[in-house]
């Protein structure tokens, strides 16, 4: 069962007419979320034959179901780069940032995209986020901007302070995609929706192979939020994050500004609006994906949070999950797959801040392509050679992901061999001597195999979604075995029962 997010309920689609992909691009993208599409109209406005390529279809993946707050404070991410990386970085991610707001604003404006402005606010629950929202304001000062200090956060529940920054924005994201595809088309662009990309092969040009075609591009970028390429190890540079949303009709707006908390329990909160009234968004409860016991309890978990900070919070109208990937060296990707691999370039590690971030990194790319650079590039390099030289021991050394592989494989050992109960699935050695994955989903069985196609983790049930997770890499599987999402390109094999 798909979660169906608020955004992609205020903006149907009409059904999806057959596509078919062929033909030579000056650039092919692969993915129709913020970072491909606005990649795409950059470069389709400086003159370039464009073609985008979607599995699913515009706003499917992890725009369509962001909070999307497009904001240069961000949690505590200030913090995180500083740990890592010397403050002229920082200040030049910031920068990087507010020349993505600025992008959006005036975007949103020139084609009629609703955008609110509110204050970002991150506050803290106890002792320890307090001190994490203390250093925030530090860096956002050092960092040029006007953040202030608020002793407490104007919200219904008990919290020790927080860091604010006035004039951030907030947005309805699929209905920024859909307005960027209707630009991009205008410029002579074009978008394949259903065309899921299986293969990238060759160079100048590349050759793009999909479930409906071939095509040729001289430059492709990958889009995907974890690029599907496996060259480039950024299957072990990024963590896959997953978190869950909420949306509750309120007879008035229940909060003013836009809210994350810096410590536990992360919670983030904004207000929206559907034709009928003011909306509560509550978002949080993250893990690693395919890592918690029980997805559905965390929802419930939320759910039981917000009744009890907001009793005045009415009907639940939409409850969705997404999934971003979280970078080890705190930075996000724009660029070359490999040094010096020009013709193939890829994005991503927004670390939950790709409103921003997904449209800066779509400004270095598009440079790129052009024969240009962005002044702040640099932050978004792919190339780092200390990142570079540590490959090959981050892989192997990705101890939770080492950890997950071997329990992964011990797990199914221990399973019961009885069928699952409806919207259970189990994983268990089969008659084949591999893990086989069963689930009952409205009353039908269904086998397939237990394996990931990406990497070989061995998946694990989601009850919230009744799909199948990879702890390894975040690639997700209907109960059918078909591609969701992350990097995996070909679904689960079905393995007939006995
Ligand atoms: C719960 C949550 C809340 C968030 N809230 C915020 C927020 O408030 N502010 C903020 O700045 N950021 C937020 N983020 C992060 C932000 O939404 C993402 O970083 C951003 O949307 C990523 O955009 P993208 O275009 O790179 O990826 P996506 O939007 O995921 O787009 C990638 C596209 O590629 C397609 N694709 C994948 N594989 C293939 C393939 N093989 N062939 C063809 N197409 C393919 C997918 O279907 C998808 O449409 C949040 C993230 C989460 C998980």
């Amino acid at each position: 069962m798909a979660l169906t997010s608020l955004w992609q309920d205020l903006n149907p689609r009409d059904a999806l007419t057959r596509t078919e992909v062929g033909g030579t691009y000056d650039v092919v993208v692969v993915g129709a979320g913020l970072s491909g599409l606005t990649t795409a109209l950059l470069l389709a406005r400086a003159g370039k034959s464009v073609l985008v390529l979607e599995a699913g279809r515009v706003g499917h993946g992890t725009t369509g179901r962001s909070t999307a707050k497009v904001s240069v404070l961000q949690g505590t991410r200030f913090s995180e780069i500083a740990r890592k990386h010397p403050l002229g970085t920082l200040r030049r991610y910031v920068s990087a940032n507010e020349a993505a707001q600025t992008w959006v604003r005036d975007f949103c404006q020139e084609h009629g995209v609703d955008t609110q402005e509110r204050s970002a606010v991150t506050y803290a629950n106890g002792a320890s986020g307090l001190r994490a929202v203390r250093r925030e304001l530090e860096l956002g000062i050092e960092a040029g901007l006007p953040t202030t200090w608020l002793d407490r956060a104007d919200l219904p529940f008990d919290n020790a302070g927080a860091v604010s920054l006035p004039g951030q924005l907030q947005v309805d994201p699929v209905a920024l995609l859909d307005a960027l595809a209707r630009q991009l088309r205008t410029q002579g662009g074009e978008i394949a929706e259903g065309a899921r990309v299986e293969r990238v092969s060759g160079s100048s040009p590349t050759t793009v192979t999909t479930a409906v075609g071939t095509c040729q591009g001289r430059h492709v970028v990958i889009a995907t939020n974890m690029p599907i390429l496996d060259r480039g190890g950024f299957f072990a540079r990024m963590k896959a994050q997953r978190s869950y949303g909420l949306a509750f009709r309120t007879s008035s707006p229940l909060v003013d500004e836009m809210y994350l908390a810096a410590d536990a329990p992360s919670r983030s909160l904004r207000d929206a609006r559907d034709d009928t009234s003011a909306l509560l968004l509550v978002g949080g409860n993250g893990h690693p994906t395919g890592r918690a016991s029980s997805p559905l309890a965390r929802l419930e978990e939320l759910r039981e949070w917000t009744r009890r900070h907001f009793p005045e919070a009415g009907d639940e109208t939409h409850a969705w999950s997404a999934q971003d990937y979280v970078p080890a060296h705190s930075l996000p990707y724009a660029g070359p797959v490999l040094p010096g691999a020009d013709h193939l370039l890829v994005c991503g590690g927004y670390a939950k801040w790709g409103m921003t971030n997904g449209v800066a990194a779509a400004m270095v790319l598009s440079a790129r392509i052009l024969g240009g650079e962005c002044d702040w590039a640099d932050v978004f390099s792919t190339e780092r050679p200390a990142e570079l030289r540590g490959l090959p021991t981050l892989a192997l050394a990705n101890g939770e992901v080492g950890l997950e592989m071997t329990a992964g494989w011990l797990r199914p050992l221990l399973a019961r061999a009885s069928t699952p109960a409806e919207g259970e699935g189990r994983v268990a050695y089969d008659h084949l001597g591999g893990p086989g994955a069963e689930s009952t989903v409205d009353g039908v069985v269904r086998r397939v195999s237990g394996v990931c196609t990406h990497l070989g983790g061995v998946v694990r049930w989601n009850d919230a979604e009744t799909s199948w997770d990879c702890p390894l890499h975040g690639s997700r599987f209907a109960e059918d075995g078909g591609v969701l999402e992350g990097p995996a390109t070909c679904g689960l094999r079905a393995v007939r029962r006995e």
